[in-house]
């Protein structure tokens, strides 16, 4: 006999806690170790954070890398050092962190959104041209749960017009489009080593860069304008900077998981793509399409509910799917990020005029990310997830089903 799911009365599929191993370790004690025995924690005086910019520049095949203190700080970091201003209009996804949208106002600059592919869940050229003007100074490209955008038709786009473009890598860590990583088609690429990254030392970021003058004003941007670095040693900022420089400690703890990533994709790719493999035969479900040309390094999983199908709508599939066990999250963000109560009030500061409040925004700029954050529900990813976890989150999500549809029908 079909087994009930526990919404229906049955014990719930999930007979274990999921599997997350110890993320930090020896090689990082290690590190940190070397950190403090250098009797300085400070970026210019110490080796770890040179020696993690090396790392990271050698892995990805930039010429420079620039280390700050968090994702937000790396894409300000960009933001500056391409020189956005006050009035420039800068084209990013509606479905993001707020950390991507953050560093465009504190330049003065109005967000602009384009919206997202229905499946991949990404910005594409098409919409990007669609809210393209004279204005435009950057698009910032938010690889968006590990998948790419279409990066190459991107700078296509934005070299045919003279403008910038920013990769935000933040979950991204490794993901390729056409065998290259993300990250290294923009003039910026930006990563992020928070908490919840697929690696971390807590808060931190790093800034790819291609050339020596965008780098140069990066490192400028992170650090007050001051020089400190090199053979041009100033302290004359001619630009407003901010202090956002990453402590040896970060870099050490850094230097320890870089060496992990590779495994940490791995198996992030192989578990997806199992699941992915059982939910496709399950009605109901809109999986996610990964871009073609990509390959994801999965930071979460996003999929769609096709309420009609399934009789039941994303919160009671998402209510459903925890009781059995499985920490999903019915909305993701919520709404979209031109809908925050700082967007639609134009309230960044406590008084005075910021140039995005000649726009309006609200619902109806992007129909299909407001549509696709309505009916999606998140699976969180992690590396350590087994074999085990996997068979029980495909029971579960194949009870969940069953016992909806076959309500509906009866
Ligand atoms: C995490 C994240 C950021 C911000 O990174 P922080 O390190 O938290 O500042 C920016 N953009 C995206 C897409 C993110 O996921």
């Amino acid at each position: 006999m079909r087994k009930l799911p526990a919404i229906g009365g049955g014990t719930p599929a999930k007979t274990t806690p999921f599997t997350r191993e110890q993320r930090y370790g020896e090689p990082e004690l290690q590190h940190l170790r070397e950190a403090l025995e250098q009797n300085t924690l400070f970026y210019a005086h110490g080796k770890k954070v040179r020696e993690l910019e090396g790392v990271i520049a050698g892995m990805y095949g930039v010429p420079h890398v620039v280390a700050c203190s968090s994702g937000t700080s790396s894409i300000h970091t960009a933001m500056i050092a391409a020189g956005i201003s006050p009035g420039d209009e800068v084209i990013t996804s509606p479905i993001t962190d707020a950390g991507s949208v953050i560093p465009i106002l504190w330049q003065g600059a109005i967000p602009v959104f384009a919206d997202v592919h229905p499946t991949r869940h990404v910005i594409t050229p098409d919409y990007v041209r669609a809210v393209l003007t004279d204005r435009t100074r950057a698009v910032l490209a938010v690889h968006l749960w590990g998948n790419a955008c279409e990066v190459d038709a991107l700078r296509a786009l934005c070299d045919q017009r003279g403008i910038v473009l920013i990769e935000d890598c933040a979950q991204a860590w490794g993901t390729t489009y056409k065998a290259r990583l993300v990250g290294t088609y923009g003039h910026y690429g930006c990563l992020s080593l928070n908490e919840y990254k697929h690696i971390s030392c807590g808060d931190g970021g790093l800034v790819l860069c291609n050339s020596d003058e965008d780098a140069h004003r990066a490192r400028l941007a992170t650090d007050k304008g001051y020089s400190r670095t090199g053979d041009q040693r100033d302290r004359n900022p001619t630009f407003l900077a901010n202090n956002y420089r990453m402590t040896e400690l970060q870099a050490a703890v850094a230097l320890g998981q870089v060496p992990k990533l590779n495994a940490i994709i791995a198996r992030r790719r192989s578990w997806c793509d199992r699941l992915a493999a059982a939910l496709c035969e399950l009605p109901g479900l809109v999986l996610p399409d990964v871009t073609p040309g990509c390959e994801s390094s999965w930071w979460f999983y996003m999929f769609r509910v096709h309420a009609e199908a399934l009789g039941a709508n994303v919160d009671k599939i998402a209510e459903a799917l925890q009781a059995e066990g499985i920490p999903v999250m019915a909305h993701y963000i919520g709404r979209c990020v031109y809908e925050y109560p700082l967007m639609l009030n134009h309230s960044p500061f406590a008084r005075g005029d910021h140039s995005f409040g000649s726009r309006n925004y609200g619902p109806g700029i992007c129909p299909v990310a407001e549509n696709l954050l309505q009916n999606c529900i998140v699976l969180p990813i992690h590396e350590g997830f087994t074999d085990v976890d996997l068979e029980e989150t495909i029971t579960a999500f194949r009870r969940v089903v069953e016992f909806f549809t076959e309500k509906r029908i009866v």
